[in-house]
């Protein structure tokens, strides 16, 4: 990767001669998949077979279950940096819906010297890393913007492109609630419904399909709710469990408690290692507080991950949660949200 001639939002043929370039090409997106990355990723790979561009797609995480009833999903596969499957250094390295370099965990060590990195996404943080960047903020989703590219490009959207790009805004919009629900997002969707793309199937699939052990842990984490600062501070947390993969949306019923301004939930993955989602309703931009732990996001949904006990993490969480209500000078009763739609430069976010 050559970080001195990089390329921000170049023009679309240089794109297209990037990706029919020749040389060996894998797609990746991040650790902790979410619809955004896994359904970009197949929209992406639908893409390149259109395209007639020879590829992999590899995630270095487990995948969720519940993105198995995608057209195109088997072929993600598992990134083993063992498995020699994969190039290592490769030639061309894709990476969807990445913030930051390290989201894409083990997979960066596919980048060596001569890896032309294409970077594609959405978000607000991080650098960009990639030799070709294609950061649009204003996308809902990086699904958003790789509806553009198949524009641009002429490709025909064939049904596994339809459902994972249909996926990832259906997911990174929290099923078309949050402010960057836009009418453009939902003009992509109409066309991709219009496509074929059945949406009572896919939030069957995404929504309604909950493994009994999940939501026996959902009920646990739930048992452990507490409230700080006049119930400003909401934190539910789930200490490691062998048999619980998917806690997805945990955070939400902390984040739905009417007054809750800032929510997190806190998940042990290994002994004393914990992942922290947080959740703001408010004008407090929780990217930063998760700056403050080593981690990043977005103004309303971010995350960092912990080492040590419990009891320090939440202690300090609460601190710095608290003192950032404090400087925004929120307190209970203060109005999250207006009733007029915010216009497109009101507020971005992206998850
Ligand atoms: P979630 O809470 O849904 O896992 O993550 C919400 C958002 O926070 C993600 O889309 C991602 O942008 C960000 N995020 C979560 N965990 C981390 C982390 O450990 N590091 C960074 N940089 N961002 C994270
Ligand atoms: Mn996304």
């Amino acid at each position: 990767m050559n970080v001195e001639s990089k390329i921000q939002n170049p023009e679309s043929k240089i794109i297209y001669n990037y990706l029919l370039s020749g040389g060996d090409l894998l797609a990746v997106s991040h650790f902790s998949p979410d619809g955004d990355a896994i359904g970009s990723l197949i929209a992406f790979s639908g893409m390149l077979d259109q395209l007639g561009v020879e590829h992999l797609t590899a995630i270095a995480d487990v995948l969720p279950e519940k993105y198995s009833f995608l057209p195109g999903f088997d072929r993600i596969r598992k990134f083993d940096i063992q498995d020699s499957t994969f190039k290592i250094p490769c030639n061309r390295l894709v990476i969807l819906d990445a913030g930051a370099l390290p989201r894409i965990g083990s997979a960066r060590s596919c980048i060596g010297k001569g890896t032309k990195v294409l970077n594609i996404d959405h978000h607000y943080s991080g650098p960009c890393y990639g030799d070709i960047n294609i950061i649009t903020h204003e996308a809902s989703a990086t699904a958003e913007i790789l509806y553009d590219l198949c524009e641009e490009f002429s490709i025909e959207i064939t049904e596994q492109i339809a459902y994972g790009l249909f996926v990832g805004i259906l997911t990174d919009t929290g099923r078309f609630r949050f402010s960057n629900t836009s009418s453009k997002a939902l003009a992509i969707c109409a066309d991709l419904i219009s496509k074929g793309v059945n949406p009572g199937w896919v939030t069957e699939n995404v929504y309604y399909n909950l493994q009994f052990e999940n939501v026996q842990a959902l009920a646990r984490a739930l048992s452990t709710i507490e409230c700080h600062l006049d119930g400003l501070i909401c934190i539910v947390s789930l200490d490691r469990e062998k048999d619980v993969n998917d806690t997805e949306g945990f955070v939400e019923y902390a984040s739905s408690i009417t007054g809750v301004a800032l929510a997190a939930f806190i998940r042990e993955i290994e002994d004393k290692v914990y992942k922290i989602s947080l959740r703001s309703r408010c004008s407090v931009d929780v990217a930063e507080v998760a700056a403050k732990f080593g981690g990043g996001g977005h103004l309303k949904a971010a995350g960092f991950r912990y080492l040590g006990a419990k009891e320090d993490l939440i202690k300090n969480l609460v601190d710095e949660l608290a003192w950032n209500i404090t400087a925004h000078k929120i307190t209970r009763g203060s109005k999250f949200i207006e009733r007029t739609a915010l216009q497109p430069d009101d507020e971005h976010i992206e998850f």
